[in-house]
């Protein structure tokens, strides 16, 4: 077997074998297959798709791609989520401890920043000393004795996805059905909850650009849950402006904790509480949605979801004294407000921009060896339907230096419309896509 023939296979349309794929994806991870190789095979995927059998052997190959976790020892059922990522999207920071804090166990295994969206670990990564590369003995222990812990794809767990999400990342092939499906799904198996919920983002600052690829997308990832057994449903969110009011790293963890604390922005919560429900149900930890809601509430009100995260901070080797005093958290050489130039509403603020003019701050990746710098990023502080008068903060710009923080306030500016009269923004949650048992016939996912 060649690369160069699976390439040339892919470009021409073939479907590729089970062998193939273990081949490709083997040989990736032991580093006998160059970045350029696979590129070239990812972007044949990312235009021609693949079958509802190549998407499913590529993410059983990604899941054996190292060690397979058993949460036995946890002694109860389990529960992730998985988003497929966004602008301001620190959900997972507020959700998973809340919904530890309500008694289910959240073995949660994430991403890092992929295009222009943020990555859970690369924000964890921004509180001093926090360590997301845990050994699987040490992830199942916390797990079982804390209720949370957060890791993600390392040489050990999943070491496939780790590999082609960083190339995916530079490459242009993000957006790929079968691969984001497989990606997601390769590493939640690696780890084994009983039970997923994905969160998919609809609008202009998702990774797939229309409603009707991110309707397929639930679909195929409730597919791959039900033939690998694991509970799952997706809730469709919207995206079209950022989560909440921070985007960046740190700036989000800050924002994360301060929701912890009763303070957060209305739709962080929104979206948080209609997950952590989702979650709740799906092991039975509550009758309905309003029985798991006063269980998540309770765990906001009662603050044992912060005093779960805080544990988490501690056992991962993070200065957990950030939960009070966020200045530990890393600070910016430069903060540039942005000015409204008249008086109006919110019109939109566009997610995309301002997820790109995150990443080129330093908040992610522009090329595989990046480093990121934790502290930069971008404060919106008017969202849509809010009313702004004639110079009024709209927005900061979180700079590591004045030229490249000047370049990113013309952007963030040029992202946020104004109008005369007030613009309503759309409800948050779109839609809940259930799996269904008869699934389409065979069908090319693109
Ligand atoms: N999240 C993932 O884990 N992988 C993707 O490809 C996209 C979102």
């Amino acid at each position: 077997m060649h690369i160069a023939d699976i390439i040339a296979a892919k470009r021409d349309g073939r479907r590729l074998s089970r062998k193939e794929i273990e081949y490709f994806v083997g040989e990736y991870v032991r580093g006998t297959i160059a970045d350029y190789q696979l590129a070239a095979l990812l972007m044949a995927v990312y235009l021609n798709g693949m079958t509802w059998d190549e998407v499913y052997h590529l993410t059983i190959t990604m899941r054996d791609s190292g060690t397979v976790l058993d949460l036995g020892p946890v002694g109860a059922p389990t529960v992730d989520k998985h988003s497929t990522g966004g602008v301001g999207d620190k959900v997972s920071l507020v959700v998973a401890p809340l919904v530890a804090a309500a008694g289910v166990p959240v073995p949660m295994l994430s991403g890092r920043g992929l295009g222009h969206t943020g990555g859970t670990l690369d924000k964890l990564e921004s509180i001093p000393g926090f360590r997301t590369d845990l050994t699987p003995d040490a992830f199942v222990d916390q797990v079982r004795e804390a209720g949370l812990a957060i890791m993600g794809q390392s040489r050990r767990i999943a070491p496939a996805d780790g590999k082609l999400y960083a190339l995916r990342d530079v490459t242009g092939t993000v957006g790929s059905l079968p691969l984001i499906a497989s990606s997601i799904m390769g590493k939640k198996l690696a780890v084994g909850p009983d039970a997923l919920v994905f969160d998919i983002k609809v609008g202009c600052g998702a990774v797939l650009p229309t409603e009707e690829a991110v309707r397929r997308l639930a679909g195929l990832l409730n597919r791959i849950g039900r033939a690998a057994g694991v509970k799952t449903v997706a809730v469709l969110t919207r995206m079209d402006q950022p989560l909440g009011r921070a985007v960046g790293n740190a700036v989000e963890v800050a924002e994360a904790i301060d929701c912890l604390n009763g303070r957060g922005p209305e739709d962080l919560l929104e979206v948080t509480l209609a997950l952590g429900e989702r979650m709740l149900l799906l092991v039975g930890a509550a009758d309905d949605m309003s029985g798991a809601r006063r269980k998540l509430q309770e765990a906001l009100r009662s603050g044992t979801g912060l005093r779960c995260f805080r544990e988490m901070v501690r056992r991962q080797g993070g200065r957990e004294e950030v939960v009070e005093d966020l200045h530990l958290l890393p600070q910016p050489a430069w903060r540039l407000e942005i000015a409204s130039a008249r008086q109006g509403y919110i019109d939109s603020v566009d997610a995309l921009e301002i997820g790109r003019a995150t990443v080129r701050l330093g908040a992610g990746r522009l090329h595989l060896d990046d480093r990121l710098d934790h502290a930069v990023g971008v404060l919106v502080h008017k969202k849509v339907g809010d009313a702004v008068s004639k110079g009024e903060v709209m927005a900061e710009v979180l700079a590591g230096d004045e030229e490249r923080g000047r370049r990113a306030v013309e952007v963030v500016r040029r992202a946020m419309v104004i109008s005369e009269r007030p613009a309503e923004a759309p409800p948050l949650v779109v839609d809940i896509i259930e799996p269904v048992e008869d699934e389409p016939a065979e069908t090319v996912y693109r």
